[in-house]
């Protein structure tokens, strides 16, 4: 129960003592605490829902601050996956980077920076194609 309820139920009592002997002015007062009764109820479910909504928020928050590091992790750590293989351009000196399945592509690679064809040999990949 909360503090204003409390006061209402106190209130409650205070009329009970009262002993009204007019029936009218009896009425209107039950009704007034009555109706500070239902205001203390509604807002106690209001602050339920205020407290759901901001559990919701902070929820959001954490999922966002996960999505956001594994982003930032990706774009980090692209470079230094094993999936990619550093080769330097022997046309153009650049060291570039190849995903693994570039280079098992049969159209070969291409420089990035220049645009020339390197020929790339890796033991075990692509030793029955040419020769
Ligand atoms: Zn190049």
């Amino acid at each position: 129960m909360s503090f204003i309820s409390e006061k209402v139920a106190y209130l409650d009592g205070l009329a009970d003592g009262l002993k009204l002997k007019d029936e009218g002015t009896d009425k209107v007062l039950r009704g007034i605490i009555e109706t500070l009764g239902a205001i203390a109820e509604a807002l106690e479910e209001q602050d339920e829902s205020i407290d759901d909504l901001s559990d919701c928020v902070d929820g959001i928050y954490e999922e966002l601050d996960d999505i956001e590091s594994a982003l930032d992790e990706d774009f980090d750590g692209e470079l230094d996956e094993d999936d990619f293989i550093e080769v330097v351009c022997p046309h153009c000196g650049e060291t570039v980077y190849f995903d693994e399945d570039m280079i098992d592509s049969e159209d070969g690679l291409i420089c990035p920076n220049c645009n020339e064809t390197i020929e790339f040999d890796i033991p075990g990949i692509g030793e029955s194609a040419d020769d």
